[in-house]
């Protein structure tokens, strides 16, 4: 894998700390789409930070930050949330890859990644929403994933996806005795968790023409140490976008205009970079979101590609923007990725650039597309 070629945002002297480790979260696309049919997103540059779109301001609700901590607090609490086999899992169906022979036993669900889920759900009930789960078993990895989904209806069955991910890093069994430590994944992963629970009466609140269809996808996280997005990480949203593409064709679900995903976006010093895999316009309208709000600090002083749950969104030709803070950030897949380097104040921040953008998006991609 290479490291992608950074905009022209970067800050002179950071190239040289961005390090092997962005990338390997920065392979260069795939000569073809994974999933066929719409072209792989180009690679693109940086968009020009001089033009803004004059958004209204929306601001999150004043303990909105708090409250998204408050949840991060229990999911860290619950320890390592990574998936394993589940022996309740559902039985192998016709089409399922059959289990290649070996000696190694599968690993097991972590208590935490049961408790999560329980969790999720009974947040997103008391908010009154229906929670579907899908839960299904790789039998080549012999991992038995879980996404979460729930919908804000709007006017329109017409959908914009707000996910992100709750699996954390596995962080045992490796090779390398560094790569084995107690990880809780404060940011990476509970932080966008905690955000989107606590943002949940925000957006009932904000009345969009299209239905939020709020998604919490499983596997993001590589099974090798390395990214590596071809195979072994991006189960939960492959899998999520595969079945969304079947039933679009069978006219059986409602059509998703874009997805806006979130990812490590607590950390106490933020920074959401401008991700270049993201569609340009998103990017411009976040921007322009982030702007409007007054944390253009926080967001795009550095630009970087990252692949992400939103790329097979964009391999099919959904528009797509991930809310990511991974370049620069030295917390990342590390033991200090704890509740100590997260905050409220980011967190409060994050809430208030999606509440921005989101009817940015309705009105761009829902009400009047182009
Ligand atoms: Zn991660």
């Amino acid at each position: 894998m290479r490291a992608t070629t950074s905009a022209g945002l970067l800050l002179a002297g950071l190239a040289a700390c961005l390090g092997a480790a962005l990338a390997t979260r920065n392979p260069a696309p795939p000569a073809r789409p994974p999933l066929g049919q719409a072209p792989q997103t180009p690679f693109q540059t940086s968009i020009d930070r001089s033009v803004t779109e004059p958004l209204a301001a929306h601001r999150a609700p004043e303990h909105t930050g708090a409250i998204a901590f408050d949840h991060v607090r229990t999911l860290v609490g619950f320890g390592p949330r990574y998936p394993g086999l589940d022996p309740s899992a559902p039985p192998a169906t016709a089409g399922d890859e059959p289990a290649p022979p070996t000696s190694t036993p599968p690993r097991p669900p972590t208590p935490g990644w049961s408790q999560q889920l329980g969790y999720i759900e009974q947040v997103l009930q008391q908010h009154g929403l229906t929670v579907r789960r899908d839960t299904w078993t790789d039998r080549r990895e012999r991992i038995t994933f879980t996404n979460l989904m729930a919908a804000i209806p709007g006017p329109r069955k017409e959908r914009i996806v707000l996910a992100c991910h709750h699996d954390t890093k596995c962080t045992i069994g490796h090779a390398e005795a560094d790569r084995n430590f107690h990880f809780v994944g404060a940011n990476d992963g509970a932080s966008a968790v905690g955000l989107i629970l606590a943002l949940v009466p925000a957006l009932q609140a904000l009345e969009l023409e299209a239905t939020i269809e709020l998604v919490f996808f499983d596997g993001e996280e590589s099974l090798d140490w390395a990214w590596n997005d071809a195979a072994r990480a991006l189960f939960g949203s492959k899998r999520f976008v595969k079945r969304h593409r079947d039933a679009l064709l069978l006219g059986e679900e409602p059509r998703i205009h874009a997805a806006v995903l979130l990812d490590m976006v607590g950390r106490t010093d933020l920074h959401i970079q401008e991700e270049l895999y993201s569609t340009t316009r998103l990017r411009q309208l976040l921007w322009s979101a982030a702007v409007a709000t007054g944390h253009q600090q926080q967001f795009f002083q550095r630009a970087e590609a990252a692949s992400d749950d939103h790329k097979p969104f964009l391999d099919v030709g959904i528009p797509g923007v991930d809310l990511i803070d991974l370049n620069g950030n030295p917390h990342w897949h590390k033991v200090t990725d704890t509740l100590e380097n997260v905050s409220a104040a980011s967190l409060q921040k994050v809430a208030d650039v999606v509440l921005t953008l989101l009817p940015a998006i309705d009105r761009e991609y829902v009400i009047a597309p182009k």
